[in-house]
């Protein structure tokens, strides 16, 4: 029952269940209330095709352009499953054009990808005019499919990796420029997560502005803020801040985050944890659009038709042109299509890949 959606301008954007369009600010309030979404929801539950689905703590979340907030999604997806399904996601749906890094930044922390392994065995040592043909293996976030599985399920290696020993971890020359007390109170904690918790609860602790005229208040302060800088030091040790941390450990219903892909033309998004409920979830595809924004349109700056095209490193207006008055840019190679995403005309970005191009025909 897929019918045809008017492309309109603006922050609006449809449900992925009634397919009812709905204003940007209103589509939380109405996927909370939808009924064909109840509806499918418990025929789903029902379907032979429902059975595989396995029951988990699901996270709505909320992603838009910092920049471009006229590109938005809705999704739900696993608690339990790694940032690293969410960055797959994002690349797919809205940003992936050369592999380029990425990382999302919770609180104060970043939560990286790692450059892929570099392999020199894969080099050749070849002639300066066949440099161009030099290949790099690396890994890449693409062939996951099985990742995804192995997200949902809690491995032996989890158990183990909550182990924590200070000494192990630490040298005992580092631990000397630690604040004595807090030493020892990690000395007494076997636990990563309990270890990161005392450590995200010092981290809390406000620091008072000193009073100037009195000595030591302003020595009190710089200690304090040395004592914080410790702390986080600690932090970035003892947690995994790589996008194998679990979304349910590092966020909570409310949180704002923030997501970055590519560090030289960026495209920045905001997101949101909404809301968390229990529900059915499909481990082989765990990220579910539920709701997204309508393609804005764009005129051709030569002759107000349809622009299809848009002239690529100059987001803007003047920039987008129907085929006819593209022609002149044509072998270029800056000519991107205008596709439905907040990296429109960056980079090489040329839309989705191919499971999320049609989504909701859009
Ligand atoms: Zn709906
Ligand atoms: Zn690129
Ligand atoms: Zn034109």
């Amino acid at each position: 029952m897929i019918e045809q959606t008017k492309v309109k301008p603006g922050y609006s954007g449809i449900c992925k269940f009634c397919r009812g369009e709905f204003d940007r600010a209103k589509m939380t309030q109405h996927l909370k209330n939808c009924k064909e979404r109840v509806r499918l929801e418990a025929e789903t539950a029902k379907s032979p095709k429902g059975k595989k689905f396995v029951r988990s703590k699901l996270f709505h979340i909320v992603l838009e352009g910092k920049y471009n907030p006229q590109y938005w999604m809705h999704i739900e997806m696993p608690a339990e499953a790694q940032l690293i399904l969410l960055d797959d996601f994002i690349r797919a749906a809205w940003v992936e054009c050369c592999d380029h890094l990425s990382s999302f930044q919770i609180g104060e922390f970043y939560y990286k990808s790692e450059p892929p392994s570099f392999d020199y065995s894969s080099i050749e040592i070849i002639g300066p005019d066949e440099a161009a043909s030099i290949e790099v293996k690396g890994t890449t976030s693409e062939d996951s499919e099985e990742e995804d599985e192995e997200d949902l399920e809690d491995s032996e290696e989890d158990e183990n990796y909550d182990k924590f020993d200070l000494e192990e971890e630490f040298d005992p020359i580092l631990l000397e420029t630690i604040p004595a007390d807090i030493v020892a109170k990690l000395q007494t904690i076997h636990s990563r997560d309990d270890a990161s918790k005392y450590l995200r609860e010092e981290l809390k602790v406000k620091i008072p502005a000193p009073n100037d005229k009195d000595r030591e208040s302003v020595m009190q302060y710089f200690q304090r803020h040395d004592r914080q800088r410790a702390v986080k030091f600690l932090i970035e040790m003892i947690e995994d801040h790589s996008l194998y941390a679990e979304l349910g450990k590092v966020l909570s219903v409310g949180q704002k985050f923030f997501y970055t892909y590519d560090f030289g033309s960026s495209t920045n998004l905001n997101l949101r944890i909404v809301s968390e409920r229990e529900g059915l979830v499909n481990p082989k595809d765990a990220v579910m659009v539920v709701a997204r924004n309508l393609a804005p349109e764009f005129k051709c700056s030569v002759c107000d038709a349809p622009a299809t095209l848009i002239f690529g490193g100059a987001w803007g207006d003047g920039n987008t042109y129907c085929k006819k008055h593209a022609k002149k840019y044509e072998g270029e190679g800056l000519l991107l299509p205008i596709v439905n995403s907040p990296r429109v005309g960056v980079c090489g970005y040329e839309g989705p890949g191919r499971k999320y191009a049609h989504e909701f025909d859009v």
